[in-house]
């Protein structure tokens, strides 16, 4: 199966501050998670970046 890398960045500061993987069949849509950002020093949410 095929696995890309993605990054996630902060939606608020925009910082890139996470990467991870996803499987593109099961999950087709864009990432969005809610991670801490040390910039903001707050939980955000966190979008796919390409
Ligand atoms: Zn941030």
């Amino acid at each position: 199966m095929a696995r890309e890398q993605v990054i996630l960045a902060c939606t608020e500061c925009n910082n890139r501050n996470y990467t991870t993987t996803r499987n593109k069949s099961l999950t087709p849509n864009r990432l969005e998670m809610k991670k801490y950002c040390r910039y903001d020093r707050k939980r955000t949410l966190h979008k796919e970046v390409k």
